[in-house]
């Protein structure tokens, strides 16, 4: 379960302070597939690095499986953040010396599985996004798009019970959007992973089991499934 509570961030810039996050309230069930939609400056991403552990809250906090993660220790939070959560980021933060399939081993190599095993992982899973013979690209020498599959497939690379994913179809045409959203789905029917995924893909919204609508750093609205069904159609001519 990944628990928010009363989750506030400010940026303090010396003259003016941001005000991000206004008072989150969350509670989400393991093995959901969330999305978490809203205009872009709404604190989508500023709301990730809280629950990924990148940042920390200004008040507030934020519990995995009913551990308050501001009280754990340097190492505790490199676990978590290695072995509990992928992580696809936004802007990919893919390492720019390092191969399409070194990027992705990292993860493994950090959680100590032997090199040879994470090297056929490692292959296995850029099959799975799509990027098979890609293995010894740079980021530099693969596009937007397979950049963005590099870092769904490393994400995944330690078999993490919590994706956090920001944007993952973001810069990817209609069919691999699809793909990807397919193997997010996957994951969270068959193994129980719990997705969390911000978005601005109406696509995402069809495999969904919750959409929390947030709105300049509160949450406007908590859709459930069924709730989704019955206005799909009239949110995708909305927009
Ligand atoms: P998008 O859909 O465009 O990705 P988002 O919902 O993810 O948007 P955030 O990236 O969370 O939005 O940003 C929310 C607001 O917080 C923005 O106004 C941004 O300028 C501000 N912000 C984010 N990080 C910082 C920071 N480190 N310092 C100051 N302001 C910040
Ligand atoms: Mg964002």
């Amino acid at each position: 379960i990944v628990r928010v509570t009363g989750v506030v961030k400010n940026f303090d810039l010396g003259k003016i302070v941001v005000e991000v996050l206004k008072g989150i309230d969350l509670e989400i069930e393991t093995g959901k597939y969330i999305s978490i939609m809203g205009p872009s400056g709404s604190g989508k991403s500023t709301l990730f690095n809280m629950i990924g552990g990148l940042d920390k809250p200004t008040e507030g906090k934020v519990f995995i499986d009913e551990v308050d993660i501001a009280q754990l220790d340097a190492y505790e939070l490199a676990w978590l953040r290695c072995r509990k959560i992928g992580y696809i980021f936004q802007t990919f933060n893919l390492i720019p010396v390092m191969t399409a399939l070194e990027n992705i081993t990292i993860p493994m190599t950090f959680a100590g599985v032997s090199s040879d095993e994470a090297l056929k992982k490692g292959m296995d899973l850029l099959s799975q996004v799509g990027l098979a013979g890609r293995h010894e690209h740079r980021p530099s020498e693969l596009s937007g798009g397979q950049q963005q599959r590099v870092a769904v497939a490393r994400a995944l690379a330690n078999n993490p019970s919590i994706i956090l994913a920001d944007e993952p179809t973001g810069n990817l045409d209609l069919t691999t959007g699809e793909e990807i959203i397919k193997l997010l789905k996957e994951l969270s029917i068959e193994r129980g992973v719990t997705v969390i995924s911000a978005t601005h893909d109406y696509k995402m919204l069809n495999v969904s089991d919750q959409v929390i609508w947030i709105r300049d750093g509160k949450i406007e609205k908590i859709q459930q499934r069924e709730e989704l069904n019955i206005s799909t159609g009239g949110l995708a001519s909305a927009h």
